[in-house]
């Protein structure tokens, strides 16, 4: 038997928020492999009957290795029908979709990748507010701080005034992070929002600025920031100057609120 492997976005904590799709399929899962970023809610929603296996992270040890992991995707296809790849938030944001998928690719699994709410798109909701928004924010950056060696190279040509920067894992250490929004350009008044928890019962959200969070508090993981003119309660139209003209360039110029 040739099953097919289904990688599923679980969104970000609350079960409903899983497409029906998902849900759906986790209820005639024959096998389910799960990271430790799916709330225990949305387990809860996995048929009774299935096999359920923990390959995430504990304590920032991985229990599992991207390859073991791979392997289990192939060889569990050849002997289940339904073998689910259960994701947190979206599969393709942060998720290591792209390597299970060649992976799947090179045996000749069938496979589909269905969508999930990713984490930012909670977390905006969390904290009732646009990422875009046509007085302020033409842009939404999906982005991450690049560790280990790269740790200096940050690829944020793309970063204008008018662009909402989501920072997925930004790590426990805020003055880091403040600092490194500052190295790259962007004035210690721009607005930013912490969400931890987005659509969870343990649910937070912080509003701070690229300045303040160097001396905020830190919030439980998982959590993410929310970094532009659109992380504020009161949103503060942008320069005219902006829209006319004076777009060339903008990667250099400070990013402010002023
Ligand atoms: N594929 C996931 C992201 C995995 S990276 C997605 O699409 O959402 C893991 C990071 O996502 C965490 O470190 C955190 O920054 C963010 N994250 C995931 N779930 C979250 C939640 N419920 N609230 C806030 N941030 C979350």
């Amino acid at each position: 038997m040739m099953g097919k492997v289904y990688l599923v976005g679980a969104g970000p904590g609350d079960p409903e928020l899983l497409t029906l799709k998902a849900a759906r399929l986790l209820a005639r899962a024959n096998i389910v492999l799960h990271d430790s970023l799916v709330s225990r809610e949305v387990l809860r929603s996995i048929s009774p009957g299935a096999e359920v296996i923990d390959v995430g992270k504990r304590c920032g040890k991985k229990l599992l290795t991207q390859d073991e992991i791979n392997a289990l995707l192939v060889s569990y296809a050849d002997s289940h029908e339904v073998v689910v790849r259960l994701k947190g938030g979206d599969p393709s944001i942060f998720g290591r979709a792209g390597e299970e998928l060649d992976a799947l690719r090179k045996a000749n699994v069938e496979f589909e990748v269905v969508p999930g709410v990713t984490a930012a798109l909670g977390a905006a909701s969390a904290a009732g507010i646009s990422l875009t928004d046509r007085r302020v924010a033409s842009q939404v950056l999906f982005t991450t701080f690049s560790r280990g060696l790269e740790a200096n190279a940050m690829d944020w040509g793309c970063l204008t005034p008018a662009t909402t920067l989501v920072l997925y894992m930004p790590g426990p250490d805020y003055a880091e992070v403040s600092r490194r929004l500052t190295e790259a350009g962007l004035a210690s008044d721009l607005p930013c929002v912490i969400v931890s928890g987005a659509s969870g019962a343990q649910q937070e959200v912080r509003w701070s600025n690229v300045g303040a969070l160097s001396v905020e508090e830190k919030l439980p993981a998982p959590a993410l920031m929310i970094v532009g003119r659109v992380a504020s309660k009161q949103i503060r139209q942008i320069d005219e100057a902006f829209w006319h003209g004076e777009r060339n360039g903008s990667a250099s110029r400070r990013v402010s609120v002023s």
